[in-house]
């Protein structure tokens, strides 16, 4: 048994006092540098960030949201274009499309990685889509192969949605350098968290990392001087600085999320609610369908991309209500978990307009009911680990 009374969902000040120090020493780099807004603590960023997602280019931007506004002007998407999503995301994927003017249009997910697939953006690829944006859900990447070659095939832009997927990759290629233009959040929840609001932008194509630089800053270039419409989607020197201190430890938490996904996954195993749920190798749409795995109680998360790096660790529960029942046990229990996400895109209020019915993406609205993130920070003890699990069994049983 284990000893713990409680679980986080997470914890951000487990990080420690000698990174406490490097980040006063940051902040204290900038405060007396004078310089606030971009500068070199932004050039040195997108250095690295460029090196760690291999890519030719990485901007530094205000958000992750802003990321995703910033990939479809920078592509010139607007007004009368269509673009592809999965219904099953963060809002901010979708949000953005709409907020250039575009229609957002929502693809179903599959059923094991929770992530769009060449078969499901097909269904709803048409002569007025322009772009597709695929999401790298809770860490892990999409099966790009197959939509990459779509996308050639229809002619379409490719943005990754990579918020929750920084160093995760594709048959052994970092995502966010896959697709035309990869889009990443430093929300202090994601994998490297910022001190507040930060995001990047990469491409390995100069015209793109250039047309994208000007958009950053209001279209102008030289200064006051304006050929295109941008935004003020700049990240601060700040922000910057604390995200370099931060990003020579990302590849070690995430081997503690990796590790502590492992534990997860033996701990569940050997309490038999659990059955098989795993992708054919290359995550083609041929797995054996996570929703179907018969008898189970328990779904765990598979990695079938080469490198998921947990962003989150989320399980389905099968079952009328059994989901919520067994997050209201937890928290009776004081284990943090959350529902990522509770609405599909395509049933949210705003896109009432846009037709989506209920039934229409049955996979995605499956799992919106039956998903649960449980904690898996990088500093999760292996004792919480097992209170965590027995506390899923005692449920059970
Ligand atoms: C976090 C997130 C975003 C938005 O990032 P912010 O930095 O919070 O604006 C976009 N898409 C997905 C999938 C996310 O998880």
């Amino acid at each position: 048994m284990s000893q713990v009374s409680q679980v986080p969902l997470l914890d951000l000040r487990r990080h420690g006092a000698e990174l406490d120090a490097a980040l006063e020493g940051a902040f204290r780099r900038v405060l007396t540098s004078g310089r606030y807004i971009l500068g070199s603590e932004v050039d040195e960023l997108e250095k690295s960030c460029a090196a760690y997602t291999q890519s030719a280019h990485a901007i530094g931007v205000s958000s992750g949201t802003d990321a995703l506004v910033l990939a479809l002007m920078t592509l010139g998407i607007g007004p009368g274009d269509e673009v592809v999503c999965p219904t099953y995301t963060f809002f901010a994927t979708a949000g953005a499309i709409w907020r250039v003017g575009a229609k957002p249009v929502f693809c179903d997910v599959h059923p094991t990685c929770f992530n769009a697939s060449a078969e499901t953006i097909a269904k709803v690829v048409g002569p007025k889509t322009k772009a597709i944006i695929v999401v790298h859900l809770y860490g892990q990447s999409a099966d790009m192969g197959p939509i990459l070659a779509l996308a050639k095939e229809r002619g379409l832009h490719v943005i990754e949605d990579a918020a929750q997927a920084l160093g995760s990759e594709y048959q052994g290629k970092r995502v966010g350098s896959l697709g035309d233009i990869g889009c990443f959040s430093f929300f202090p929840s994601k994998n490297l968290g910022a001190l507040g609001d930060a995001g990047l932008v990469t491409t390995n194509d100069p015209e793109l990392a250039e047309r994208a630089r000007i958009l950053r800053a209001h279209g102008s270039k030289p200064k006051y001087y304006h050929q295109i419409v941008g935004g003020n989607f700049r990240i601060d020197a700040l922000q910057a600085a604390i995200l370099r201190e931060k990003l020579p430890y990302l590849d070690g938490w995430t081997a503690r999320r990796q590790a502590n996904a492992a534990l997860y996954t033996s701990l569940f195993e050997a309490t038999g609610l659990t059955a098989p749920n795993a992708c054919t190798p290359g995550c083609s749409t041929s797995c054996r369908s996570g929703g179907a795995a018969a008898g189970a109680k328990l779904l765990l998360p598979v990695a079938c991309q080469s490198r998921h790096i947990y962003n989150q660790y989320v399980v389905r529960v099968p079952g009328e209500g059994k989901r919520d029942a067994l997050q209201k046990h937890l928290a009776s229990r004081k284990v943090g978990t959350e529902i990522y996400y509770p609405v599909p895109m395509h049933l949210q209020k705003c896109f009432e307009q846009l037709g989506g019915a209920p039934g229409s993406l049955p996979v995605a609205e499956a799992a919106a009911k039956e998903t649960l993130a449980l904690p898996i920070f990088p500093e999760l003890t292996e004792d919480e680990a097992r209170y965590v699990v027995e506390s899923v069994a005692a449920f059970f049983t």
